[in-house]
Order: C-alpha cells, then structure tokens, then sequence
C-alpha cells in the first residue's frame, strides 16, 4: 500500500476499526477513507458500490460488523445473521466490481466448532457443529470468508481473511448487558468499587477458558497481512495463551483495586468450553503480540477512567442503538 493509496476502512468507529485507523495513521498513510453509518448504510447494495466507484478505492478492511457478548448474540440471532451476512456480501462484491487491489475481511475465534481440539488450528473450521449461543453470528462469518475464498479462486482477486481471537481495548463497547466479558466485568468491578458494592457477580461457572488480544496489536497483526499475506486461506491472529474467566476476574479485581468479594452466576451461559487459538502461521509471518494481559487490562482501565466511560452510560448505549458496529 502506498502511503496516498485510497484505504476504505469499514467500521471505522468501533473496537477494531478505530485501532486501524490509529495504527494506519502513526505509519503515515494519509488517505484513508471512513463513512458513519449515517453516511454510508453498508446493507445498501447501491449506495456501497456507487461509493467505492466515486472514491476508486485501492484497499479495503472490513471491520464492521454487529457484534456483542454472549447473551446479546444469544437473543438477537436473526440480527446477527442478517446484518452480517449482508455487511460481508454488499462489501465483497463492490470490492470485485470495483478492482479493489486487496481487501481484509474478519472471522473470529468463536465460528470454530463448538469442541474443536485446542489449539485452535485454521483447518478446523466446517469441521464440527458450532456453539449455539452465537450460531448465526458465525454462520454469517463463515460466509463472509468463503466468499472472500470464493472471489480468489473464480476470480483471482486478493482478498483475504483473518481469523482474530476475542478482542478487547481502548474504544470497546462497555454496555452492561451486550458487551464482551473484558468490557462487562471491568464495568461492574469499576462499579464496585466506587458504590461500595460487598461482591461482583461473574457470568458462568468461571471455568471457561478465553484467549485475549489488545486490539492495538491485532491491528499491527492486519497491517503486517496487509502488506505479505496473499493467501486465501484464513488465518489466525491471537495470542495463543489463554486463561479461564475465573482468573481474568482475579487479574480484573487487581487492576482496578477492588477489595471485596467474586460470585458466580451460572444461571448465565457459559458458551464454549475454551478457545485457544495456534498463531504459528501469523509468527511466521514476524508478528508477535506486545502486550500481557495485564499491562493490557490496566491500559484499558486507564483509557475507560480518562473517557469517563462509565461516568456517563450514554456513548455506550448509543452505540447498541445504532447497532453495535464492532
Ligand atoms: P464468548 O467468548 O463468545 O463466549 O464471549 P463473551 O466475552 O461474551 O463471554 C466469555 C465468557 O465470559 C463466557 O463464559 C461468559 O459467561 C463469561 N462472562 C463472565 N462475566 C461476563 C460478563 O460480564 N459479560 C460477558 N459477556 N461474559 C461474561
């Protein structure tokens, strides 16, 4: 990518997206186009692809998309399946009508089979039934990249898919109810700690096991695919350390100085049993993660105080309302 090529960043105002941008920026790369949802309707066919023609976008990365935690995908399957699978489709197909050079779509850990062997590696994928609690999420996905691996083989076209592993970081979405564990947890420790709450409740038996990557890192993880990798076939970024939700609530409880007690709700789903991803293809490639869990968490924490995220409720119930872009 030249530092003037024409960059369409979808998703811009999410978690990933923002870290694009961010990452793109520092590098020096200065036309880097973004469009709101209110500019851009990304489940407009027309519109997307009058807009790549008027802009003569070069590169794509796609980082929208509706997601959420556990029980928001749970409830809102439909949703997640139709916004995702039309996102991936209108985007790919204005990308190929368009001579996009090279665009980046995103899978996610959690569209492996359900009790795929541990550590996750990329050709397990269609290889068992999936995790119910976010079923049409991932069947969304897996389109997503076929298509991508579709347009290659019938049309030689560069585009590639990664594969992140759960996501957390600055620009996160810190909704009570939807968000991820990292964001939900830290919210009612934070919470806690300043009403002088006895105990913090934590979804699930505590068991499960998750892999953590700080979104800053993913996105020098893209960068570097965005520059070597010409593959079709999807690949894994991660960390390939993971720890259970029990100890990520001791870490979580460190970081933000909370003294009183952990419980366990296992009214609430636990969802797959582990997801550890093998990242030797991305080592390969020269990209390692910079950041521990913990430095992470508490460059978060310290992020979300600065925002005053959670002093005020509105931006991330906003961003539920308008539909969750990443
Ligand atoms: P998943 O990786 O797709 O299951 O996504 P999540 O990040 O939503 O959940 C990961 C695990 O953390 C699950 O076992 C949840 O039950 C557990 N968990 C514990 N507390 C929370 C919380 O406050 N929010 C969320 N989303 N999950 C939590």
């Amino acid at each position: 990518m030249k530092k003037d090529s024409p960059i369409f960043v979808a998703g811009h105002r999410g978690l990933v997206g923002s870290a694009i941008i961010r990452n793109l920026t520092s590098k020096g790369y200065t036309n880097i186009l973004c469009r709101g949802r209110d500019e851009l309707d990304l489940l407009d066919q027309a519109a997307v692809n009058y807009f790549f023609q008027q802009n003569k976008i070069e590169y794509v990365v796609i980082a929208a998309a509706k997601v959420g935690g556990i029980l928001y995908n749970q409830n809102y399957q439909a949703d997640f399946l139709y916004e995702n699978l039309v996102i991936a489709a209108t985007l790919i197909n204005a990308a190929a009508n368009n001579d996009v050079k090279k665009l980046l779509y995103l899978g996610s850990s959690c569209i492996y089979p359900k009790l795929a062997p541990q550590p996750l590696k990329e050709e397990y994928l269609l290889t068992g039934p999936l995790e119910p609690t976010n079923e049409g999420y991932a069947i969304a996905k897996i389109a997503g990249l076929k298509l991508c691996e579709k347009y290659n083989m019938q049309y030689g076209k560069n585009f590639i898919s990664a594969m992140p592993t759960n996501l957390y970081g600055p620009g996160d979405n810190f909704h009570p109810d939807h968000s991820h564990v990292i964001p939900g947890m830290l919210r009612r420790f934070h919470r806690a700690k300043i009403e002088g709450i006895p105990e913090v409740v934590v979804w699930g038996s505590g068991n499960p096991k998750r892999e953590f990557l700080h979104v800053d890192d993913l996105a020098e993880g893209l960068y570097v695919l965005m520059e070597k990798y010409d593959d079709p076939t999807v690949i894994n970024v991660g960390t390939g350390v993971d720890c259970s939700i029990a100890e990520l609530a001791c870490m979580m409880k460190d970081v933000v100085g909370y003294q009183g007690e952990i419980v366990f709700d296992t009214s609430k789903p636990d969802g797959t049993p582990r997801k550890v991803m093998d990242v030797s293809r991305m080592k390969s490639l020269g990209w390692e993660p910079k950041y521990s869990l913990a430095d992470g968490l508490a460059e978060t924490y310290q992020w979300v105080l600065e925002n005053k995220i959670f002093d005020d409720g509105k931006t991330a119930y906003n961003r539920i309302r308008r539909g969750a872009i990443i």
